[in-house]
């Protein structure tokens, strides 16, 4: 079986191949990087419509080339797609774009969310069976766990995903988009600053500690100590939180998943209160916690055989589509 894959939620234009019986999955990725300032919905839109037909092109010539020889045309079972959470106007691209090319090839459409995508592919490489997630992305944070049928929001963020308060904080100094990987290479450098530590219950927030943070630069803390004393705050916040998941849901497996998931610092916390509790960690190779088609066409291939799959009638884009809206169809016994 042989899915494509379309992603576009927020910054990256991307579409992948999944091959199931191989498990290889191919990713082509142009991401959207902004001359200042943020991500600008409109600006990302633009790009949006500029770079996934590219994307798509470079994709389907992949699978022309790959294509079985006893079967006719691409070899392409479904098409799946980002329906949500992300902008608007990207999210609609995408849409587009997915619909187009699923009535052109006559295969069937898979509306895939993008957060269970960012937990299924760590747990599709990872072999866990039912681990807690932590999805650690720009726009997101939040635990999530399985019950009964739905991933269920254990703890998320209050106010912004964790991403985007380390990018606010960034802009402030004048920084370009994105922010993350600076903070992390100028914290080696710095020393522990501190800063509020804000968990409340299972939930969590970034905000106040973003205004302190911005506040001590301006009052003449070097900035390589606020980076560290942010990063040091921040991923203790989502460690403690990650361990009471495992604690209150009584698994012993984790997996990670977001951009901010590359920070080594994070890993590092989270590996090492995994192994002091014997519980099991996974973080998925970089171009898999990033936003990627690739997670998209996994997680698309595994509801295309649980039979999940949607009329185009009914494939409208949902910028705030939670995880927990989604039912869960394709754990089980046949799974791949
Ligand atoms: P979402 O999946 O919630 O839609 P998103 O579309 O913003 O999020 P992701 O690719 O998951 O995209 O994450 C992008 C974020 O990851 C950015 O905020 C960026 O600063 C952050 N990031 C990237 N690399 C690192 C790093 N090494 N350390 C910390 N943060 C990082």
């Amino acid at each position: 079986m042989r899915i494509v894959g379309i992603e576009g939620t927020a910054w990256a234009a991307s579409a992948a191949l999944y091959d199931a019986e191989t498990d290889d999955v191919v990713i082509e990725s142009d991401p959207y990087e902004p001359d200042s300032g943020g991500i600008h919905p409109r600006e990302a839109a633009e790009h949006m419509g500029a770079a996934i037909p590219e994307v798509v092109s470079t994709i389907l010539d992949h699978a022309a080339a790959t294509a079985s020889e006893y079967g006719d045309g691409l070899d392409i079972d479904a098409v799946a797609f980002s329906r949500g959470p992300g902008l608007g106007p990207c999210l609609r691209i995408v849409g587009t774009a997915a619909r187009a090319l699923a009535q052109t090839l006559s295969v069937p459409l898979v509306g895939v969310n993008h957060m269970v995508a960012h937990l299924e592919i760590g747990r599709h490489r990872s072999g866990f069976e039912s681990p807690v997630c932590l999805n650690a992305s720009g726009a997101n944070a939040h635990l999530l766990g399985y019950h009964d049928g739905r991933y269920r929001i254990l703890g998320e963020t209050m106010d912004t995903g964790v991403g985007n308060a380390i990018d606010k904080f960034t802009r402030h100094l004048d920084w370009s988009h994105p922010g993350g990987p600076k903070v992390e290479k100028r914290a080696k450098e710095g020393k522990y600053h501190d800063l509020p530590y804000v968990v409340k219950g299972m939930d969590f927030s970034f905000s106040g500690i973003m205004s302190a943070a911005k506040d001590a630069v301006d009052d003449g803390v070097p900035v390589e100590d606020v980076c560290a004393g942010l990063q040091e705050t921040i991923f203790a916040m989502l460690t403690e939180v990650a361990e009471r998941a495992l604690s209150l849901t009584g698994t012993d497996e984790l997996v990670l998943g977001g951009g901010v998931g590359q920070n080594e610092r994070l890993r590092e916390m989270l590996a090492s209160m995994c192994e002091q509790r014997g519980a099991e960690f996974y973080a998925p190779e970089p171009r898999f916690l990033r936003d990627n088609a690739g997670m998209i066409a996994v997680l698309g291939a595994k509801m295309f055989r649980a039979g999940d799959t949607i009329e185009v009638s009914e494939s409208s884009v949902d910028p705030n589509f939670r995880p927990d809206e989604v039912a869960v169809t394709w754990r089980g016994s046949d799974e791949s």
